[in-house]
């Protein structure tokens, strides 16, 4: 095991019975959801995480998919006043992949058997960045086929809010999922936390769009925010199953100093990642059958996060396939792990954090969610 794995602590643990029975329930209310994030003791802990450990085997298995993570550009054309690379930090080197280097990070993946990889960049929409990311998307569907994977690597998007049209363009060229993060479903802790000309509203809207146009549609939001309450955090599990999303990525909020929500006080780092491990196992047992990753976010702020994320109901990880050159200026937060590791070490030490959790990886399929499948079998004619 390398040095950059530490192991998991496993073991049984007493279960509160309360909320063994609360996490147990098929339909939970708002108040109910509240309850299970309120979790602070190891029993209550344990009981929401082993009832959503059992769900998640029992509705998708007991595979962890990979996305290969490609940060595409640290450009951005808008200002979040929590995110490290918002245009206003003038002093960051920005930069852009070319196609050929996208590909090369997507041949890595076929290779590495992921199955499917990320594209995330900061926001843009200008037609240099969108012919670019098109262009890549159809290279990449038709240059990784293999024996194995004959349609390609699956791809998702995460790119930010776009226009209909830019939408359905990616999603012509092959483009399958798309992920576009709430942050929060309260609408106004939205509008605390970005400049006034972006709405809360509007990123609905675009979540809608993407669902019309036919992309498996991710979203996700940030937990320990400065002024976010358990009833938000309650009401965010709300908003993604009222939404009917096929995929979830959501981690614990990370303050950037440099930024004018990283100045706020928020609450600790233990209390944050607790947080955001009972948001992941309340999603699980509310939505069941979807895609949840267990983020960089989790390992950023605990040695062993993600290998905790999946043992609370995440089935999705993103190993990072950045070129290392770039991906130290790719920093939404402070302390993003696997800054310095190479593609192959990022792989290696991710099948020993997947299998310290007692899962297994699925090699070479997109591995969309289930909820996602039924959900697209229902449209067919
Ligand atoms: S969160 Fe996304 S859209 Fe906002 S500033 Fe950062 S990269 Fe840009």
């Amino acid at each position: 095991m390398s040095s950059c794995t530490p192991t998991i602590k496993r073991g049984s643990r007493a279960a509160s019975p309360e909320f063994a029975r609360l996490a147990a329930q098929r339909r939970l209310c708002r108040e109910e959801v509240a309850k299970l994030l309120s979790a602070s003791q190891a029993a209550e802990i344990e009981a929401v995480r082993a009832e959503a450990e059992r769900v998640l085997l029992a509705r998708c298995g007991n595979e962890v998919y990979l996305r290969g993570l490609v940060e595409v550009s640290n450009a951005c054309a808008r200002d979040c006043h929590y995110c490290g690379i918002r245009k206003s930090l003038t002093a960051i080197p920005r930069y852009t992949l070319t196609a050929d280097e996208i590909v090369a990070c997507a041949q890595l993946c076929a290779e590495a058997g992921y199955g499917s990889l990320v594209l995330q960049s900061g926001e843009r929409s200008d037609k240099a960045f969108i012919d670019l990311v098109c262009t890549a998307v159809r290279r990449i569907r038709r240059e990784t086929r293999t024996a194995v994977q004959p349609e390609g690597l699956g791809v998702t998007l995460c790119i930010g809010q776009q226009s209909r049209e830019i939408y359905k363009r990616l999603f012509d060229a092959g483009a399958h999922r798309y992920l576009l993060r709430i942050e929060t479903s309260n609408p106004k802790l939205f509008a605390a936390i970005h400049p006034p000309e972006q709405s809360f509203q509007s990123r609905v809207e675009c979540l809608g769009l993407l669902r019309e146009i036919g992309y498996q549609v991710g979203t996700g939001v940030m937990v320990g925010l400065p002024g976010q309450s358990i009833q938000d955090l309650a009401d965010d599990i709300l908003f993604f199953r009222d939404h009917d999303v096929d995929m979830i990525g959501m981690g614990p909020y990370i303050p950037h100093p440099d930024t004018p929500l990283g100045r706020e006080p928020c609450a600790d780092v233990a209390e944050r990642v607790r947080l955001a491990l009972v948001m992941v196992a309340a999603a699980r047992l509310v939505l069941r059958d979807v895609n949840i990753a267990s983020t960089t976010a989790l390992q950023a702020l605990d040695p062993v996060g993600r290998e905790k994320g999946l043992r609370f109901g995440a089935n999705v990880i993103m190993p990072q396939v950045t070129p290392a050159d770039v991906r130290r200026h790719y920093q939404l937060y402070p302390g993003k792990p696997c800054l310095e590791e190479s593609a192959g070490e990022c792989q290696t030490c991710l099948a020993m954090r997947i299998e310290s959790a007692g899962r297994k990886v699925g090699y070479n399929h997109w591995g969309d969610s289930a909820h996602a499948r039924r959900r697209l079998d229902r449209r067919m004619p």
